[in-house]
């Protein structure tokens, strides 16, 4: 599809996209539209900026017929209270000519008022997680009528601990509803959040183009374990005027903070969403003036930095999804100047290192091990841990395969449910609150202008 004439949009829309300017569908948008119109859950994988947003609300806002009943139908889940305005607005100019009450909720606001002004019933609610659990059960917003529930930045919301704010809202949906989740980047928690919820999503995800990895020089190390990576990279970074501006990827929080502790070289930062909004500021300045040389970052939060790019990304993990890894490296490679990407990898993770060259068509060369490094056989907790399970399930697979499985997600669950962030916010909310309380009136209701 190249059109938006190929999507047949009702009149009222295809105004509406007149009205916006837009003049063809963005790749996204046309790999949205069919499967979102389909009924089956989707999981799209899509950064801001892609029109994500339009792509998941077209097919929805065409098949959402006018009725005058209380409880929504549409419910959008947001990480933030900015996302929740953006979306509302978002949708307010695409229903600009169907008659459609939509409704932004966030926290950190009267409730009271919110209660409100949802008196007269919603089509469309867009809200972050608790608060919509809280209208929904003091029965202000019933959501037992919703059939299409969207999750946007779902990567976001895991990382910021809102798990089961998640999990509770969904015991209070009903079982038959059509899922529709976007993500930038997929993590365990997303992959763990589709396999518990979703019914064998359709996946929608945008190639990612060639074109940029031309400009990175790529290579990787096959490394025996967790400490002899933590040696590698001592000694790779030892060579300051070669590695100047250097991020280390790693895959999880805790892994992040353990190596900013083991590293033990000057001039090192360490950034992921448990670090205040406060402290992650800080240490992208002192990154981009060069008074830190090396910044330690996990994939979610790394996505939406702004900083200039680096002289080499170090890969300190295989990404489980190949995407991340384009994501990562594409923080390399200044000005005219082309970027350097290694990768660290065990035998264990040559697998994933493979799809990621399926998806690059790109074998990505092997620098050999040096001689110059130590090694050591000893595991780390997690390392003996995955075999461990491994090995369990091998063993229980012929009596029970389930078991097993089910242990190592509970053990690989989140245990953050998201304090620092709350406070975060919180914060940022009672700042805001008159203007909150103002913006509060997203609420709209047309004359049937439509039917
Ligand atoms: P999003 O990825 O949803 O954050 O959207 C990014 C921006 O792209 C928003 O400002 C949209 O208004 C804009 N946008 C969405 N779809 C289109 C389109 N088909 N043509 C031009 N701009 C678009």
């Amino acid at each position: 599809m190249k059109s938006f004439d190929d999507f047949k949009l009702n009149k009222f829309l295809n105004n509406a996209i007149v009205d916006l300017g837009y003049e063809k569908p963005t790749p996204i948008q046309c790999e949205a539209f069919p499967v979102v119109r389909s009924g089956s859950d989707v999981v799209g994988i899509s950064q801001t900026g892609t029109g994500k947003t339009v792509a998941y609300l077209l097919p929805i806002l065409q098949d959402l017929n006018y009725s005058k009943q209380h409880s929504p139908r549409v419910l959008i889940l947001v990480p933030t209270r900015e996302l929740v305005i953006q979306v509302v607005d978002a949708v307010n100019k695409l229903a600009e000519y169907l008659s459609l009450r939509v409704y932004g909720a966030y926290g950190g606001v009267n409730i009271k008022g919110q209660k409100e002004d949802v008196i007269g019933g919603t089509d469309v609610v867009v809200a972050t997680p608790g608060r919509i659990f809280d209208l929904a059960v003091s029965f202000a917003i019933p959501l037992k009528d919703i059939k299409k529930l969207v999750i946007d930045e779902v990567d976001v919301m895991l990382d910021l601990g809102f798990r089961t704010q998640l999990k509770n809202l969904f015991d209070l949906l009903p079982d038959n509803r059509q899922n529709i989740m976007f993500s930038a980047t997929m993590t365990k928690d997303v992959d763990e959040l589709i396999d518990t919820f979703f019914r064998t999503p359709k996946k929608i995800a945008i190639a990612i183009s060639g074109e940029p990895l031309k400009n990175i020089n790529q290579a990787s190390y096959q490394v025996k374990n967790y400490l002899t990576k933590v040696n590698l990279l001592r000694e790779v970074l030892s060579d300051k005027e070669e590695f100047a501006k250097v991020v280390v990827f790693i895959s999880s929080k805790k892994l992040a903070n353990r190596l900013y502790e083991q590293l033990e070289i000057n001039g090192l930062g360490l950034i992921h969403s448990d670090k205040s909004q406060n402290s992650r500021i800080d240490t992208i300045e002192l990154f981009d003036k060069g008074e830190y040389r090396v910044l330690i970052a996990t994939d979610v939060i790394a996505r939406g930095l702004d900083f200039d790019k680096v002289s080499h990304v170090i890969n300190f993990d295989v990404p489980t999804y190949p995407e991340n890894y384009i994501h990562r490296i594409g923080r390399s490679g200044r000005a005219e100047e082309k970027g350097n990407s290694l990768l660290f990898y065990t035998e264990k993770e040559t697998e994933a290192k493979e799809q990621i060259e399926e998806l690059m068509k790109y074998e990505i060369p092997e620098i050999p091990f040096p001689g110059n490094v130590a090694t050591t056989d000893q595991l780390i907790f997690e390392e003996r841990e995955s075999t461990r399970v491994v090995q369990s399930r091998n063993r229980e697979s012929s009596k029970d395969g389930g078991d097993a499985f089910q242990d190592k997600s509970e053990k690989n669950s989140k245990t953050n449910q998201g304090g620092s962030y709350h406070r975060e916010i919180a914060s940022k909310y009672k700042k805001n609150r008159t203007r909150g309380d103002k913006g509060q009136n997203l609420n709209k209701k047309k004359k049937n202008k439509s039917r």
